[in-house]
C-alpha cells in the first residue's frame, strides 16, 4: 500500500466535495528527449499509483512538441521503462502531437479574442525586450497588429510561407508582470522540421508551455501533478485555459523533484555524460536512468519501495544514495539465493585431502528461507579462496586465514594454514592447508572456537566468470552543484572495476540471464549475460552487502 502524502490528502478532499465529479485522472507526460531516470520514477509511481488506488486513470502521454530533440530510441526506452515499473503495459500511449490541430484552433481563438499576436522581432530582440527579474519588459512594436493581420500572418506561418524566426505567435498578457512567464510568452514558432509522428504536416510547433496545460485540459486531467519549477508557470497555464474554450480546467499541484547524492538527475547533465563518453550509454549500469538501474540488476520492487519511502512533499532535499541502495538490499536479501563465488582467487591446496576425491557438501540456498532448500557444492583438494581473506601478518582481531590460524570454510571443513608459497618476487601464489576430517559441515568436533568463516570454490569444478564491480558514478555527493561543467575529474575511478578471472560454483555458471544471487560475503550480483559455448557468464555487482560510503562523509 502506498503511503499517504499531501497530494493524496488534497484528492481525498476533492472526492469528498465532489470537486471533479469525484473523478481522478492523472498523467505522466515525458518529453521524449532522453531516457527516464529515477526522478521520473518518483513521478511515475505517484501518478500511476494514485490512479490505481483511487480507481482513476493515468494517461501516459508524450509531450512531443519539439521535433529537434526527439527520437524514436527515446520513445521506445520510455515505454519499456514505464512497462518495467509495472504500468501501462497494454495501453496505447497518447501524444501532445495528437492534439496539434486542436491546439492550433485554440491559438486562433486567442487571436480572435485579441489575446495573441504575431510578433516579428528577432529572437535576440525578443529576449532583450523581455526585461529582467528587476526590470519590466517593454512592448513589441508589433503588439498592436489588428486581429485580421494576426490571423493572416499566423495562417501563412502555418502554410510555410516564412523562414524560421521570421515570426512567432505570442500571448498578449503583460510585459511588466513580476512573473517573467507572463511577459507575452511565445506560443508558436516556425520550424521547418519533420516530426516523428506528424511528419511534414506542420512547420509551426507549439511551445511546451502552450501545449502542456492545454493537453491536460483536452484529456480532462483532474490533477496535474508536476515538480516545483512549474509553480511559476501555473498562472500562464491558467491564463491560457481561461482564455480559450478549453474542455476542462485541471488542478495543478506541485511537489519537489527528487535529487539523489553521488549522481545527477537532469536530462541535460545525463546527456552530457553520454556525449562525453564518460559512460557507455544511457543504460550504463552506473547511470541513474531506469534502464541503467535495470541493467545493474535493480528490481522494479526496490524502486517502488524507494519512491514510497522518500514520500512526496514540497521541500527540496537531496536523498542519500544509501536509501536507494538499502531498498535494493532489503528486496534482494529476501529474493536472491546464496552462492559461493571468489572474485580475486588465491589457490589453496588441502594437503591431507586425497587427490581426485570430491565431497559433496550440503549448502543452504537461503539462510532465512529454508523452503528454498539446499544444493550440493563440491569440495576438493584444490580450492580457491578470496585473496583478501589471507594476511601473512594479521593485525589483532583478524579472524580470517593467516599462517598457523584455523578458519571455517563455509559448509565444508575447518582448515589450518601450514605454509605460504611465494614466487621469485615475493608474491603469494598459493597456500597450503590441512583440514580436520572430523569437522564436516564446518562443525567444530570438540567445541574449540573457530571464529572466522570464509567462502571458497573448488578448483576442479569451478566455472570461470567475468564480473563487473559497479559503484557510485561520482566521487562527490553533489556533482550537479559544481559549476565547472566538466565531469571528467569528478567520476569515481572505481565506479567500474572489471574482473576477468573470477570463479563461481558450477551450478551458478548455468543460470539464465537475469538471475540474481547473493555471492556470500561479497554482494548482490545480476547475471547480465549467461555463459555460452566459448564465453564465460558476465555478472554485474548490483550492490555491496553493506553501505561502505556512509562513514566516509
Ligand atoms: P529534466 O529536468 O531531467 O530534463 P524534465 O522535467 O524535463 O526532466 P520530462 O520528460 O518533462 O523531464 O518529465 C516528465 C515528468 O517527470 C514531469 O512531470 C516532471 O515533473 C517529472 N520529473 C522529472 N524529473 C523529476 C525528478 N527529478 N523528480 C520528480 N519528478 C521528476
Ligand atoms: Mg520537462
Amino acid at each position: 500500500m502506498n503511503a499517504t502524502n499531501f497530494i493524496r490528502q488534497i484528492i481525498d478532499k476533492d472526492i469528498a466535495t465532489n470537486k471533479h465529479d469525484g473523478r481522478v485522472v492523472t498523467r505522466f507526460p515525458p518529453e521524449p528527449n532522453g531516457y527516464l531516470h529515477i526522478g521520473h520514477a518518483k513521478s511515475i509511481c505517484l501518478n500511476f499509483g494514485i490512479a490505481e488506488d483511487y480507481g482513476g486513470t493515468c494517461n501516459f502521454r508524450f509531450d512531443d512538441t519539439n521535433p529537434s530533440k526527439e527520437n524514436i530510441d527515446y520513445v521506445n526506452s520510455i515505454i519499456d521503462d514505464v512497462n518495467w515499473l509495472g504500468y501501462a503495459r497494454n495501453e496505447q500511449t497518447k501524444h501532445a502531437s495528437d492534439y496539434f490541430e486542436q491546439l492550433y484552433k485554440f491559438a486562433v481563438e486567442l487571436i480572435l479574442n485579441g489575446k495573441a499576436y504575431v510578433d516579428s522581432l528577432t529572437p535576440d530582440e525578443i529576449r532583450e525586450y523581455r526585461g529582467t527579474l528587476t526590470e519590466a519588459g517593454k512592448n513589441s512594436p508589433y503588439r498592436d497588429r489588428t486581429v485580421e493581420d494576426n490571423l493572416d500572418l499566423f495562417t501563412r506561418m502555418r502554410n510555410g510561407e516564412f523562414p524560421e524566426n521570421a515570426h512567432v505567435l505570442r500571448a498578449k498578457i503583460d510585459m511588466a508582470s513580476g512573473n517573467i512567464n507572463m511577459r507575452d510568452p511565445v506560443l508558436y514558432r516556425i520550424k521547418h522540421e519533420a516530426h516523428p509522428l506528424t511528419g511534414t504536416n506542420w512547420c509551426i510547433y507549439p511551445l511546451y508551455d502552450f501545449a502542456h496545460g492545454l493537453s491536460d485540459a483536452i484529456e480532462g486531467v483532474t490533477h496535474s501533478l508536476c515538480t516545483m519549477e512549474f509553480e511559476d508557470h501555473r498562472p500562464l497555464y491558467d491564463w491560457i485555459i481561461d482564455n480559450v474554450t478549453a474542455p476542462y480546467k485541471p488542478e495543478q499541484i506541485e511537489f519537489s523533484r527528487l535529487s539523489l547524492e553521488y549522481t545527477v538527475l537532469s536530462k541535460r547533465l545525463l546527456t552530457k555524460l553520454v556525449e562525453d563518453n564518460l559512460v557507455s550509454g544511457w543504460d550504463d549500469p552506473r547511470m541513474p536512468t531506469i534502464s541503467g538501474l535495470r541493467n545493474r540488476g535493480f528490481t522494479a520492487a526496490s524502486i517502488h519501495d524507494f519512491c514510497n519511502r522518500i514520500g512526496i512533499t514540497k521541500n527540496f532535499n537531496t536523498v542519500e544514495m544509501g536509501v536507494l541502495e538499502n531498498c535494493l538490499r532489503e528486496d534482494l536479501d529476501h529474493k536472491a539465493p546464496r552462492a559461493l563465488a571468489v572474485i580475486d582467487p588465491l589457490p589453496v591446496v588441502i594437503e591431507n585431502f586425497e587427490e581426485g576425491r570430491t565431497d559433496w557438501m550440503d549448502a543452504m540456498n537461503h539462510p532465512k528461507r529454508p523452503e528454498l532448500g539446499t544444493r550440493k557444492v563440491p569440495f576438493t583438494r584444490n580450492i580457491f579462496i578470496e585473496r583478501s581473506d589471507f594476511l601473512e601478518n594479521p593485525p589483532k582481531k583478524f579472524f580470517r586465514l593467516s599462517p598457523g590460524s584455523e578458519v571455517r570454510l563455509r559448509f565444508a571443513y575447518l582448515v589450518t594454514c601450514t605454509e605460504v608459497v611465494k614466487d621469485g618476487e615475493g608474491n603469494i601464489v598459493e597456500l597450503r592447508c590441512r583440514y580436520d576430517p572430523e569437522s564436516r559441515g564446518g562443525v567444530s568436533p570438540d567445541g574449540r572456537k573457530v571464529k572466522g568463516t570464509i567462502h571458497w570454490v573448488s578448483k576442479d569444478h569451478a566455472c570461470n566468470a567475468r564480473i563487473k564491480l559497479y559503484d557510485r558514478l561520482f566521487n562527490i555527493a553533489n556533482p550537479a552543484t559544481r559549476k565547472t561543467g566538466d565531469f571528467a575529474d569528478l567520476i569515481n575511478p572505481d565506479s567500474l572495476v572489471e574482473i576477468e578471472n573470477a570463479v563461481i560454483e558450477p551450478e551458478i555458471g548455468k543460470a539464465t540471464q537475469g538471475s540474481r544471487f547473493q555471492f556470500e560475503r561479497t554482494g548482490y550480483f545480476f547475471l547480465a549475460s549467461a555463459a555460452d559455448e566459448d564465453k564465460p557468464p558476465v555478472f554485474h555487482r548490483t550492490v555491496t552487502l553493506r553501505d561502505s560510503w556512509s562513514k566516509q562523509k
